[in-house]
């Protein structure tokens, strides 16, 4: 049993990036995951693939006899060799039983390791915006059990101190005994009028907080069905959160928005979405690939110095370019002779990413901002490379070969439907729980449409709010029969955020 050890890890309260970065290494270790109701199942992900995953949580309440097994099944797992991570929600060491956990295996001489976690009375009290302590009201703070008590005459807590200090007190476990506590509270000298918090589901996207005071926090509990878990914060800082709150309050709090670009692009839209308090699911109908072959691509940057303007209308198109470049042995230098021309800020990025200041980017970052602009120029008798992707539409080549120029379309990349779309989005679309679809090139939504069928499209973006980058992918869907509810004025992924930002506002 060399490698045998067992890590108790603190999940962190429920946003799964709040866990601590020693956690996921445990986890990345891990033989076999013991893991609890509270913690995040997406935090599984971060254990290898063949990791043994034991659900050890009951919801509701805990008895000594599943304690007792769930100690003896760490113990089992460590002395056949494994590495176990027992995972739990919060701290495992604020009521969660950590320490009798710790106990048993000490006792068995099995070596362990605790991992700290955000306990759930942190992360509430920073999603909820209620610092615990301020110099301005209290330099104390008490974590409580609500629960204890309930079968005892005696209680351990000592209601006098917790009630006249006037320091913030945070019951963990007090919904269903809330009334009982508060009334103690009060009975015990605290003012009737203190500010009460209850936080549910705290630092996830179904986070719910209801405010009151001791005196009526149980019957607007009651009035407004609220449910565990949560925790309650009693004190005066619970009136800083008027000012504070900023979890809750962001404008895209609580929506749902399906991003459909491909995997190695979502991200950056996704975090715009994310920072705004949306809930985000990626689902990639696109998938980038090389060309079926390289041999016009390579005939033409070979011929680079021939050329008078290089033009490129995406980051895409700018990668798959450069990455043919470099694989020819060349570099950024192949473009000297070559004037440069990106079709919006984005890809004119790209190309600054490689040392290349683009010479051209129209105002209207679209192929038809393109044209406008080489009308102005006298393009008799000039050569332009204009690598794309296959599906391209055909305006640029068309207009410039009008305005006397030859221009060569070698295809950098393809786009192509990716095998499946992840289950989670569909889940999510089947039940109608999306509030919005963005779509960010007309190839995202004719693939999607492709892979799930024109009538179950329409059927599944019923009354989903679709938000189109701009009015080439605004046509592509209303000729799908989608209606466009969003598009900005601008076809940036920024103005695409904004514009969905205020459509939900
Ligand atoms: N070890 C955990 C606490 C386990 S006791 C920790 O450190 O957070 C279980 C109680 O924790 C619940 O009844 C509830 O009061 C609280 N709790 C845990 N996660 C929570 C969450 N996301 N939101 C609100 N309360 C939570």
């Amino acid at each position: 049993m060399s490698n045998a050890i067992v890590y108790l890890v603190g999940a962190g309260p429920g946003d799964p990036t709040l866990i601590t970065l020693r956690g996921v290494e445990c986890l990345k270790r891990a033989d076999v995951v013991v893991y609890d109701y509270l913690a995040n199942e997406q935090l599984l992900n971060h254990a290898p693939e063949g990791a043994e995953r034991i659900y050890a949580g009951k919801i509701g309440g805990r008895h000594n006899q599943d304690q007792e097994e769930i100690s003896r099944l760490l113990v089992e797992k460590a002395q056949q060799g494994k590495v176990v991570v027992r995972l739990k929600g919060g701290d495992p060491f604020v009521f969660g039983r950590g320490g009798e956990e710790c106990e048993a295996l000490s006792a068995a001489g099995i070596p362990f390791e605790v991992v700290p976690g955000v306990t759930a009375a942190i992360g509430a009290a920073a999603y909820a915006g209620i610092p615990l302590t301020h110099r301005d009201f209290t330099a104390s703070v008490a974590f409580v059990t609500g629960q204890e008590g309930k079968d005892k005459d005696e209680s351990a807590i000592d209601w006098d101190r917790l009630s006249l200090g006037g320091g913030t007190v945070v019951f963990y476990m007090g919904i269903t005994t809330l009334r009982r506590n508060m009334q103690r509270m009060i009975e015990h000298g605290r003012s009737a009028d203190t500010p009460v918090a209850l936080v549910r589901w705290a630092t996830t996207v179904c986070q719910q907080v209801l405010t009151g005071t001791i005196a009526d926090i149980a019957d607007r509990a009651e009035e407004a069905g609220f449910k565990p878990p949560a925790i309650t914060i009693v004190g005066e800082v619970v009136t800083l959160r008027d000012k504070l709150r900023w979890y809750d309050s962001r404008p895209l709090c609580g929506r749902k928005i399906i991003v459909t670009r491909a995997a190695e692009q979502a991200g950056e839209f996704s975090a715009k979405l994310i920072t705004r308090g949306a809930t985000v699911l990626e689902c990639p109908t696109i998938r980038l690939v090389e060309p079926e072959s390289w041999q016009l691509l390579d005939v033409a940057i070979r011929e680079l110095p021939g050329y008078d303007w290089l033009i490129l209308t995406s980051g895409n198109a700018v990668r798959f370019f450069f990455q043919r470049l470099e694989a020819l042995g060349l570099d950024s230098r192949a473009l000297a002779g070559c004037k440069v021309c990106a079709v919006g800020p984005k890809t004119a990025d790209a190309f600054r990413m490689f040392g290349v200041r683009p010479d051209l980017v129209p105002s209207d970052y679209k192929a038809e901002g393109i044209v406008n602009e080489f009308s102005r120029l006298d393009l008799k008798g000039s050569k332009i490379l204009f690598p794309k992707a296959d599906k391209a539409r055909e305006i640029i080549p068309c207009e410039l070969k009008r305005m006397g120029a030859h221009v060569d379309c070698p295809v950098a990349y393809r786009n192509i439907l990716p095998d499946r779309l992840p289950p989670e989005a569909l889940f999510a679309l089947e039940k109608r729980s999306v509030d919005c679809i963005t779509f960010t090139s007309s190839s995202t939504v004719q693939n999607l449409a492709a892979m799930l069928g024109e009538e179950l499209l329409l059927d599944m973006l019923k009354g989903v709010t679709v938000a189109s980058i701009g009015p080439i992918t605004s046509k592509s869907c209303r000729e799908l029969g989608l209606k466009v509810d969003i598009e900005p004025s601008v076809y940036t992924l920024d103005a695409l955020t904004a514009a969905v930002e205020a459509h939900f506002s």
